[in-house]
């Protein structure tokens, strides 16, 4: 398999035609044609390095274009792209003869094609500037220049190696994030595999060799999957398009050669997408792919509901088959398919088939909306700032937040508003009571997303709140907090500092007196860090000692000297009841252990799993099958110190159950219950909606639950949502 063609890339003007006559949009074929003509003519005899005449060039990158769904202009832009700036045509002629639109088109191009590309971060900021300022103010002058782009990268080959790797590198750096950032995939990938195949030819034969060994296997299982979905839609959905794909060559090289994955551990190199008609049928075809295939947890997204920011939007999620492989399925519909491929070019021709700015409202603003957010990147005064901001941003572990005022900041995924006011100042912090994203009141916890605009609310008084060290994200942010505590509240930390120990102490059966304390203490801590006891606990009450790091020594020194009958002192005997350990492990008949998983044979989530209690560090997790597990406990030393335990949510079994849901029919629903269940890491074995009469729709959902009071708690929840007028079991 190669996914690209090796041999120079040249199309002609017939195959232009060919385009554009069979495009849904309707174009000015005689301007065209005038535009085809005069290029030729004024490119004349000229050659490209290769020796291919020139106009080859300009015909090949207006086809890109017009296969992205541009207008007439674009296209004529694009067979003029070169005309300026490579022979004595002046822009004046071209606006007499083709119009202001063109001529500005053309003269946008040229002048991004002179910015030098520079490796200096400074240069290279100051760059993305002027580009951005180009996209600006004409998003077809970048889509010409990308296909400018894109089609000297398919004839490169004859180019001599050091101009091959410079532009290679350029692509990466600067052409392939922009074309991201439009949501132009297509563009994007295709740039990116063939500047890897410049810059590392060896890794890109590598993993093309690999994905040509497995080709015929790989067609085959796509065409069972392919087989299955068919059969089981085919009488509900109408009009189900399935099509397997294979991940781009730099995303696997990223997740392989990069990150040290092999091919097996990509979820997603192979894929299925399916494409449908309407959302709901989105999430029908969802429906029917979790009641064939097991979903592996935490790999559904849905970016229906919360578009990405460059507007992706598609369903996603990751099943194993019968045979356990793992592959990620897409659903969405026609116009989110578009928009995938395409990006904001799809919406340009969306929004030129409505006939002009009045059609559709809200396309048009995200238009705006990516306009906007170039523009208001463009007041960060700081350029490095701004280069490493968008650099940064396409790099799938940072989201990218602007303060009301337009500043940028950027912060790890899953950071909060607590981490963007530390980051902001530290003072913000501090004084910090609430944030609003775009105006609204969010929780403080609320995970920031690229595009967000976070406002912190502050008051007058210091008084950051201790449980924000849980919940942010940042080191910074959490040292910080951990700081302010350590100065401002001293007598506060003294107190919880020796409840807390004391709790800990009694937990693990070490018992002294009022002397003994004194004495234990300054043999043990104090000839460290810590002046006086006071200041120890201090730091136990701040956070900046943590007890369960320290007490396996405290507790072997305390054994050491005090304790006589060490074997009273294991974990204690609560009355037998399950407590789910923040370690995912249910210890039977114990409660709030400290649990660790062994080493020797690293027990993971579905092991049949048995605890060992250790003298001082809790219960220790061994899969039961692990050598240092005796076979039969009744016949091994010590069998007491065996406890039972299995993993927190199988609870014996799961039972599934049907819910009934009906509700006022309205666009989003089922969208809403998806979102719902999946937020409470509710498993969907299938979700269907039907229309039933006079303005109800009714959602059938089977979903797993471990018992009757957690099917309750669901219920509950459900009903939160707006319209929705009974849920029954079925
Ligand atoms: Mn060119």
């Amino acid at each position: 398999m190669s996914k690209y063609s090796k041999i120079a890339h040249y199309q002609d003007f017939s195959e232009l035609k060919n385009i554009l006559e069979h495009s849904e949009n309707q174009y000015d074929m005689e301007k065209i044609t005038k535009a085809y003509e005069f290029a030729e003519e004024s490119h004349g005899d000229q050659r490209r390095v290769s020796g291919i005449p020139y106009i080859l060039h300009p015909t090949s990158v207006a086809c890109i274009v017009a296969e992205l769904g541009m207008d007439t202009d674009s296209v004529c832009g694009a067979l003029l792209h070169d005309v300026v700036e490579d022979t004595e045509i002046t822009l004046e002629q071209i606006v007499k003869m083709f119009g202001g639109d063109v001529a500005k088109l053309i003269d946008g191009v040229t002048k991004i094609s002179k910015i030098p590309y520079s490796t200096k971060e400074q240069q290279q900021a100051e760059n993305i500037r002027k580009m951005l300022i180009a996209m600006a103010d004409d998003i077809r002058v970048i889509i010409i220049k990308l296909a400018d782009r894109l089609h000297n990268m398919r004839t490169m080959d004859c180019m001599p190696e050091q101009k091959r790797r410079d532009k290679s590198v350029e692509n990466m750096h600067l052409f392939a994030p922009i074309a991201h950032r439009l949501g132009i995939k297509a563009i994007k990938d295709e740039l990116e595999d063939r500047s890897l195949q410049y810059l590392d030819p060896i890794g890109y034969q590598e993993i093309e060799n690999a994905l040509l060994l497995s080709e015929e296997g790989r067609d085959k299982f796509i065409e069972t999957i392919k087989e299955q979905i068919t059969e089981k839609t085919k009488d509900s959905i109408k009009s189900v398009y399935i099509s397997g794909r294979v991940k781009s060559i730099n995303s696997i090289y990223r997740k392989t050669i990069v990150q040290g994955k092999t091919l097996n551990q990509i979820y997603d190199v192979f894929a299925v997408r399916v494409i449908v008609d309407n959302v709901s049928d989105c999430y029908n075809v969802l429906g029917v792919v979790h009641d064939i295939f097991k979903p592996i947890p935490n790999r559904f997204k849905d970016y229906i509901s919360m578009p990405k920011p460059n507007m992706y939007q598609s369903l996603h999620t990751t099943v194993l088959d019968t045979n356990a492989i793992p592959f990620e399925v897409q659903i969405r519909t026609w116009e989110m398919h578009y928009t995938a491929e395409y990006g904001i070019a799809a919406h340009w021709k969306y929004k030129l088939g409505m006939g002009g700015d009045g059609g559709n409202s809200k396309l048009a603003e995200n238009i705006q909306r990516v306009k906007e957010m170039i523009l208001d990147q463009l007041e960060t005064e700081d350029v490095t700032d701004l280069a490493r901001n968008i650099r940064n941003d396409f790099t799938e572990n940072d989201v990218y937040v602007f303060t009301p005022k337009g500043d940028v900041f950027n912060l790890p995924v899953g950071s909060t508003p607590v981490d963007m006011a530390y980051l902001i100042h530290t003072q913000v912090g501090h004084r910090m009571v609430g944030a609003k994203i775009s105006g609204k009141i969010v929780p403080i916890d609320y995970k920031l997303k690229t595009g967000d605009i976070c406002e912190i609310i502050t008051q007058k008084e210091e008084h950051p709140n201790k449980q924000w060290i849980d919940i942010c994200k940042t080191a910074s942010a959490k040292s910080k907090i951990r700081q302010w505590y350590k100065h401002e509240k001293r007598d506060e930390n003294i107190i919880e500092g020796k409840q807390m120990l004391e709790k800990e102490f009694k937990r693990n059966g070490i018992h002294l007196t009022e002397e003994e304390h004194e004495e234990f203490f300054r043999r043990v801590i104090l000839k460290k860090q810590y002046n006086t006891i006071d200041d120890f606990y201090a730091a136990v009450g701040y956070g900046g000692i943590q007890l369960w790091k320290i007490m396996p020594r405290l507790k072997e020194e305390y054994q050491k000297t005090y304790a006589k009958d060490i074997e009273k002192i294991t974990v204690p005997q609560a009355p037998a009841k399950r407590h789910k350990a923040n370690s995912g492990v249910v210890i039977e008949g114990a409660d709030d252990v400290l649990v660790k998983f062994s080493n020797c044979c690293s027990p993971l989530p579905g092991d049949e799993i048995i605890g060992y209690i250790t003298r001082g560090y809790g219960v220790s997790i061994h899969k039961r099958s692990c050598t240092n597990v005796p076979r039969d406990l009744n016949q091994c030393e010590e069998p007491q110190r065996w406890i039972s335990c299995h993993w927190e949510d199988e609870t014996g079994e799961a039972f599934r159950s049907t819910l009934q849901i009906t509700a006022a029919d309205r666009t989003g629903l089922l969208a809403d219950v998806t979102i719902k269940l999946s937020n409470m890491h509710i498993f969907i074995h299938s979700l269907n909606s039907r229309e039933a009469g006079d303005g109800r729709a009714v959602v059938t959902a089977t979903i797993d639950v471990t018992g009757k009071n957690h099917l309750r708690g669901v219920i509950s929840k459900l009903s939160d949502i707006n319209g929705i007028e009974e849920i029954k079991r079925v």
